[in-house]
């Protein structure tokens, strides 16, 4: 069950009537209504709920800013 912010409550609450929705840019996100008091509450998944996006490894260098070499 997916579970959004409701703005009303001011607190966590598990989604009513839960759409899963893929929006135009390629996100999905869950629609539905708090269940306490029927606003509608909306979580963005992000873009695949299923697969997990392979995370940077850490054996590279931190990207550094060029660092000023004095010509001479
Ligand atoms: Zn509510």
């Amino acid at each position: 069950m997916a579970e959004g912010y409701c703005v009303k409550c001011k607190a966590k609450k598990e989604i009513a009537d839960g759409v899963e929705e893929t929006m135009k840019n390629g996100r999905k996100a869950i629609k539905g209504k708090c269940p306490i008091c029927g606003t509608v509450m909306f979580k963005i998944l992000g873009k695949s709920a299923t697969t997990t996006q392979p995370e940077v490894p850490n054996n590279n260098p931190p990207a550094v800013p060029p660092t000023e070499t004095p010509t001479v």
